[in-house]
């Protein structure tokens, strides 16, 4: 078989993608429009393709919905070579890579519930102060937690209070040693492409391990596209914004940067984008009515 190869500081890589859908709901055309664009992409250059199935939310991840995605993508004509990538079984990769954070004094412990961050900033704003938001439109993590001393958090950790663990952002910044930027192949939501210069700093302090979970998205993702060697990560414009914090925690952490591209979302007639409440774009149902695979391709903007 023809294998196409980029090459990366004289080692040969293979190329790889990705589809990693999270089992809490049926697929929709979103998901055929990105699942096919990495099928189509893989067979196009004669690389590899695989199915990442992204379930550290172990309270809405549902074995149900993990077999729909199975007979949904089967059904679309994709094939995965390798058992899926099952993220909750490899709570220990992203607890190393946590450790490594700690080690380097980039992560603290942050004892807010969500009551609790929601509450004080409430309080910030009825007395006019307009709360920072992340580029999804969610408050900023309060500095309050960053700022307690160290001898503190050892009290409260081990008088066994509930934490997550947060990136301090200022801290990771600074120790930058070049601008952050990543290849860009596909598109921004803005029609961004090429060089695009990461701002991780957006986000303030992002999560990286949750209360009751060792991880949060953007650690397992980022881990696991190192371990997977993925080539180019293929996904929604919705995940634009955010791939500035998986360059940062690769740096970080010392991992490759794959290439990036984005492509636009399927929006339904209101310009929404399609989210898995919509039962009745599902794959499944829009299948129970007679619809083939080509349709359902053409339904999601591809021919
Ligand atoms: N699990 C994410 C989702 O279902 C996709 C993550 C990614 O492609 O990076 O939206």
């Amino acid at each position: 078989m023809h294998v196409a190869t980029t090459t990366t500081n004289s080692e040969t890589r293979v190329q790889t993608v990705r589809f990693a859908p999270s089992p809490n709901g049926l697929l929709h055309l979103g998901h055929a429009r990105s699942a096919l664009l990495n099928w189509r992409f893989a067979k196009a250059c004669g690389g590899r393709f695989l199915l990442r199935i992204e379930d550290i939310d172990t309270t809405r991840a549902r074995p149900e919905f993990e077999r729909a995605i199975s007979e949904d993508l089967g059904w679309l004509g994709i094939e995965w070579p390798e058992p899926p990538r099952r993220q909750s079984e490899h709570f220990a990769d992203y607890r190393e890579a946590l450790a490594e954070l700690k080690k380097l004094d980039l992560v603290y412990p942050a004892f807010m519930s969500r009551a609790e961050a929601a509450g004080h900033i409430r309080e910030a704003e009825s007395g006019g102060k307009t709360w920072p938001r992340d580029p999804d439109g969610a408050p900023l993590y309060p500095s309050k937690d960053r700022n307690l001393g160290n001898t503190e958090r050892r009290r409260r950790i081990e008088r066994g209070d509930p934490h997550s663990w947060r990136l301090d952002m200022q801290v990771a910044l600074n120790g930058l040693q070049a601008p952050l930027t990543w290849r860009e192949t596909g598109t921004g939501p803005s029609g961004q492409t090429g060089q695009i210069i990461a701002d991780p700093g957006a986000w303030g302090d992002v999560i990286l391990a949750r209360r009751d979970v060792p991880s949060s998205y953007h650690l397992a993702v980022t881990v696991d596209d190192a371990l997977q060697e993925i080539t180019t990560v293929i996904r929604g414009h919705d995940l634009f914004a955010a791939t500035s914090v998986h360059r940062l925690l690769q740096t970080l952490l010392g991992l490759p940067a794959p290439a990036y591209l984005h492509h636009d979302l399927v929006r339904d007639k209101t310009g929404r984008k399609l989210s898995k409440s919509d039962g009745d774009v599902s794959l499944a149902s829009l299948r129970q009515k007679g619809l083939g695979p080509e349709e359902i391709a053409r339904m999601a903007g591809l021919d």
